[in-house]
C-alpha cells in the first residue's frame, strides 16, 4: 500500500463515505445544509485516509459547493463528445462524471 495506511481502515473509510451520501440523499430535500456538511464529512474522510471517492459516491454530490445532487431538481446532464457532463444548479460550474470517462463507448 502507497498510502501506508492498513487495508481495513481504507475499507471502513470507504464504508463511511457510502453512509454518509446515503445520510445526505435522506436529508437533502428537507435539509440541504445538513447534507452540505455530510458531503463536506464524506471528502475529508478521503483527504484524511488517503483513499479516492468511490465514484458512484462522487457523481452524487458537486466537487465545487459540496450540494447534493438530485438530477433533474438541482442539476442536470448533458452528454458532450460522448461524456457525462454534470451542472450544478447552486453554483452554476459544471464537471465530468467520475464514472463517464471510462464507459465512453457505450454511449
Ligand atoms: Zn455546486
Amino acid at each position: 500500500m502507497r498510502s501506508g495506511k492498513p487495508e481495513f481502515q481504507i475499507k471502513i473509510a470507504k464504508e463511511r463515505m457510502e453512509i454518509l451520501i446515503d445520510e445526505a440523499a435522506k436529508r437533502a430535500a428537507s435539509d440541504p445544509a445538513l447534507a452540505k456538511r455530510y458531503i463536506r464529512l464524506l471528502k475529508r474522510i478521503g483527504m484524511r485516509y488517503n483513499v479516492r471517492i468511490p465514484p458512484l459516491v462522487k457523481n452524487r454530490f458537486c466537487k465545487y459547493c459540496s450540494s447534493y445532487l438530485n438530477i433533474g431538481k438541482n442539476s442536470f446532464v448533458r452528454v458532450k463528445k460522448g461524456v457525462a457532463v454534470v451542472t450544478c444548479n447552486e453554483c452554476k460550474k459544471s464537471f465530468i462524471m467520475a464514472s463517464s470517462v471510462r464507459r465512453r463507448k457505450a454511449y
